[in-house]
């Protein structure tokens, strides 16, 4: 799946952020919401990122995916988990 492919998924700029800096995008599907102030760049890698989060909603269901992300969130931390390594090692393809 490449970004644009659900039409459902509505992508939102947000101009006030109220998760912590380091984060630069999140999906609640269906809508992703994007901080406002990332640039082009990072904009592009960010939505490559979320669309392979968008995918896996896909593959699992949406309920599943959250409570598989929520334990493997516990389980493993973020960076390890194996939903999140998915999605970093497929953003710069
Ligand atoms: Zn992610």
């Amino acid at each position: 799946m490449k970004p644009g492919d659900d039409k459902n998924v509505r992508e939102v700029t947000c101009k006030r952020w109220f998760l912590r800096k380091s984060t630069g995008a999140i999906v609640l599907y269906p809508w992703i919401f994007y901080r406002g102030d990332l640039t082009m760049a990072q904009r592009y890698i960010i939505r490559k990122h979320e669309w392979v989060h968008v995918e896996q909603i896909h593959r699992l269901g949406w309920v599943r995916f959250y409570l598989t992300y929520l334990w493997y969130s516990m389980r493993y931390g973020y960076r390890n988990n194996p939903l999140e390594v998915e999605a970093y090692k497929r953003q710069y393809l």
